[in-house]
């Protein structure tokens, strides 16, 4: 009886913090109407919550009954949630307000030195963050970890990262001094994760093709995230698509990653061209620049990348496909294309069923890392 009725306590508090950030101002009798919750039970959760400074009163307005109500609304910035992203070459940290709103980002990059120095410049610049903002930790709900790697979300060990060379690291115990919830999760996920709760009434079984220095996949499955037996779901980079094909950085060969990830276009470019190219953004710079052979790579970049994708449609028949990360613009260019190579041999899905699109964000990661504390704070169990 007593583990039921704190479970129907948590559950009121719950619905009443998510109907407040819904709502701007609200006044207690529509919450109760709303919510089909008692008024007794509304005030007294108000009032605790006005306690732990959560809600605040704002003016009298007229009530539906008219007569003169005593509005309320949530805080915004009475609790915080940040977002770390760790890339092969950058930090980036975003803090973001219960209502979702970024409120501080930053970016630095790292030299890719030993963890022990990149720990050491996250700590550094979380610190200061917090501190910029006046933001105790028990305003905190929590900071969420972006990892281009296999994570075991449970414990916050990093089980395998080749960008960054390590093996078993256990990243969670780094962070536990700062007294708040610490998550960690594999990046590609995050970004699934990130675009599943941005629009969540259509889509909640979705793939998110994250197309970095790597290839990565989240999953989505009936709005949950889905990290296989092991938390090694999504290896998409690494499914073979030619025997004894091109070396990969994971020791084999012929993986989907070596011809699909953005390292993948300025490789292909630099063999066949005179003068090579640096890095991504030249490629850009050639491809709108209508250089044929750019575009003949992307040409074959696309089939590539279509292949993967649409060998996951047959598996996972989802309604949605986001594709994201660092070459957003030349995709949206090619969409028509690309859409065309995935349904040109799939007889059991089309376009209609499953709709394929480019992310409007390009660190939809980093926001998917801030998000899960909250969602953590406000999920109903
Ligand atoms: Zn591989």
């Amino acid at each position: 009886m007593k583990i039921n009725h704190s479970k129907i306590k948590e559950t009121n508090r719950k619905r009443i913090i998510k109907l407040l950030l819904e709502e701007n101002e609200i006044t207690k009798l529509d919450i109760s109407r709303e919510l089909d919750i008692s008024i007794t039970t509304v005030s007294t959760n108000i009032n605790e919550l006005k306690e732990e400074a959560i809600v605040e009163d704002v003016r009298s307005v007229e009530s539906t009954g008219g007569r003169k109500a005593i509005a309320i609304r949530i805080d915004e910035n009475c609790r915080y949630s940040m977002g770390v992203a760790l890339t092969p070459k950058h930090i980036k940290i975003s803090l973001v307000n219960l209502k979702k709103k970024i409120v501080e980002s930053m970016r630095v990059r790292h030299n890719n030195e030993g963890m022990e120095n990149i720990i050491n410049l996250i700590k550094e610049n979380i610190e200061q963050m917090l501190k910029e903002k006046n933001i105790s930790t028990d305003k905190l709900l929590g900071i969420g970890f972006s990892i281009p790697g296999i994570v075991d979300s449970d414990t916050g060990v990093i089980k395998y990262c080749y960008f960054l060379g390590i093996k078993s690291f256990d990243l969670k115990q780094h962070f536990e001094y700062l007294n708040t919830p610490i998550y960690v999760d594999n990046e590609a996920n995050l970004s699934a994760f990130y675009e599943f709760l941005d629009k969540k009434h259509v889509q909640d079984n979705l793939l998110y093709v994250s197309i970095t220095d790597g290839l990565g996949l989240g999953i989505v499955i009936n709005g949950k995230i889905y990290r296989g037996n092991n938390n090694a779901s999504g290896e998409m980079g690494h499914m073979k698509i030619e025997i004894d094909g091109k070396q990969c950085k994971c020791g084999s060969r012929g993986c989907l990653e070596g011809y699909v990830s953005k390292n993948a276009l300025v490789e292909g470019y630099n063999e066949a061209a005179k003068i090579k190219i640096l890095d991504i953004d030249d490629f850009e710079q050639k491809y709108l620049s209508k250089d044929d052979l750019a575009i003949g790579i992307l040409h074959k970049y696309l089939k590539n990348l279509a292949l993967g994708i649409s060998n996951l449609i047959m598996i996972l028949d989802p309604n949605s496909v986001i594709i994201g990360g660092d070459i957003n613009d030349l995709l949206k260019d090619n969409m028509d294309d690309l859409r065309k190579f995935i349904y040109k041999d799939n007889l059991f899905t089309n376009e209609s069923n499953c709709n394929i699109k480019v992310a409007d964000f390009t660190e939809s990661y980093l926001l998917g890392a801030a998000m899960l504390p909250i969602e953590e704070f406000l999920e109903i169990k």
